[in-house]
């Protein structure tokens, strides 16, 4: 059960951590961090997953590409989770082999280079599956992984959340004194900033994240599928028993924040048109959509930690705007405020490798991997300033 909880007239005790955003960060982290014994109180504006979480495929799939630290930060990431999710939340994952077939020619390169390298288990498609694709399809590259998984999006940070105080609130302020942190009024020494691509609650503009809008829809077919599909879209049977999910689009133009409104069945139209690139769907029936906001970071690297105070960096390194370089561990930082953001369109993939490594940093003091920082962007946007 979920504990809902009113905002409380009088002094409250306060939380160990205090996390903004509830969507597979800010729930996983909340789950990650109350399992290890902490104080935690979780807060939307919205409720459970009504950003971009609730939006997600939540796909459990590898991400494919060539070597370096996104590769090898994403191969962790995606071992780790499909261990996370078919342990603690088998009610909530689906698993069957997952097809993923080459878009493109670029694609087509890196889909070769991956399957010469990777150690997870693939093998040739069958004649069943074979005779399903359209030609294009058959023609195309692919991997056949023999392990894929595809998550509940609502229904795993539902879980996560269950026993956890839960605020539904909308932040507009953060209030730093005597080495607390106020939200509303509710107090903590431990920030955590979930929010996603939403307004950043910090001047952190040179925290580099932008939002790509997606939309997927759940569908009846009469259609069998086998396994998870990842071409041009993706097309996949769910946890719910005779329903394929299609998705998603990839936006980077529209945001919901600019008052335009969102053509839905021109965003139904682009998924059916793309799904049929694949195979053919028999006997359509749309049930229903999903539509939010991916929070991707301009590197494509997730983010988790510290958050720098600009003003007063540049303030004590002004020099940092000629290009003068200064150790990060010189900068000044928010006290006690860690963000976990920008996973774009690898959320559910990377929330578990995101939220342990931040109950290391929390509860052991394990420093995170610089790599991840944030304050990554900071140096290269002072300069610009
Ligand atoms: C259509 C679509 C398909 C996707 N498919 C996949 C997939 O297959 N696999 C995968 O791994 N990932 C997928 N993703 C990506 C994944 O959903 C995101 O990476 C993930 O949702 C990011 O989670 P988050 O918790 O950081 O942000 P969000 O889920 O956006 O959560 C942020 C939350 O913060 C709250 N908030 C913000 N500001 C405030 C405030 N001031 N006060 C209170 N609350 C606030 C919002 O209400 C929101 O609920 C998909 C995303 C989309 C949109």
């Amino acid at each position: 059960m979920l504990r809902f909880i009113r905002l409380p007239i009088s002094k409250i005790s306060p939380y160990d951590v205090i996390i903004i955003g509830a969507g597979i960060n800010g729930c996983c982290s909340a789950y990650t961090l109350a399992q290890a014994g902490l104080n935690v109180a979780l807060i939307d504006q919205d409720g459970i997953a009504s950003g971009g979480s609730g939006a997600a495929g939540a796909f459990i799939s590898p991400k494919i590409s060539k070597a370096g630290e996104l590769k090898e930060i994403m191969g962790e990431a995606h071992a780790e989770a499909l261990e996370f999710y078919t342990t603690h939340f088998p009610q909530f994952t689906l698993t069957k082999p997952l097809l993923h077939i080459a878009n493109s020619p670029q694609e087509s390169e890196k889909l070769d280079h991956f399957k010469r390298e990777t150690s997870l288990h693939h093998s040739v498609i069958d004649d069943e599956l074979y005779t399903l694709l359209t030609p294009e399809a058959s023609e195309d590259s692919y991997i056949y992984f023999s392990e894929g998984a595809v998550v509940d999006a609502q229904g795993v940070c539902n879980a996560m959340a269950e026993g956890i105080d839960f605020y539904p609130l909308k932040v507009e302020k953060l209030i730093h004194n005597d080495d607390i942190w106020q939200v509303g009024d509710l107090h903590t020494r431990h920030l955590i900033l979930a929010i996603g691509a939403y307004p950043k609650l910090l001047p952190i503009d040179y925290v580099g994240l932008r939002g790509i809008w997606g939309h997927r829809i759940d569908i009846e077919t009469s259609t069998h599928i086998p396994c998870i599909l990842h071409h041009h879209v993706s097309i996949s049977p769910i946890t719910q028993e005779g329903i394929v999910a299609i998705g998603a689009t990839h936006d980077v133009h529209y945001s919901p924040f600019s008052g335009e409104v969102y053509d839905v069945e021109q965003g139904r139209e682009i998924l059916l048109d793309k799904a049929s690139k694949t195979l053919k769907l028999n006997n359509i029936n749309i049930l229903k959509d999903y539509t939010g906001l991916r929070s991707g970071s301009n590197d494509y690297l997730p983010m988790l930690g510290s958050l720098v105070n600009a003003e007063e960096t540049l303030k004590k390194y002004p020099h940092i705007r000629h290009g003068e370089k200064i150790d990060p561990s010189e900068y000044i930082y928010y006290p006690n405020v860690t963000m976990i953001n920008g996973s774009g369109g690898y959320g559910f993939v990377l929330a578990p490798y995101l939220a342990k490594q931040l109950n290391e940093f929390i509860i052991k003091g394990k420093p995170i991997a610089p790599i991840l920082s944030p304050s990554r962007f900071f140096p290269r946007w002072a300069k610009r300033k």
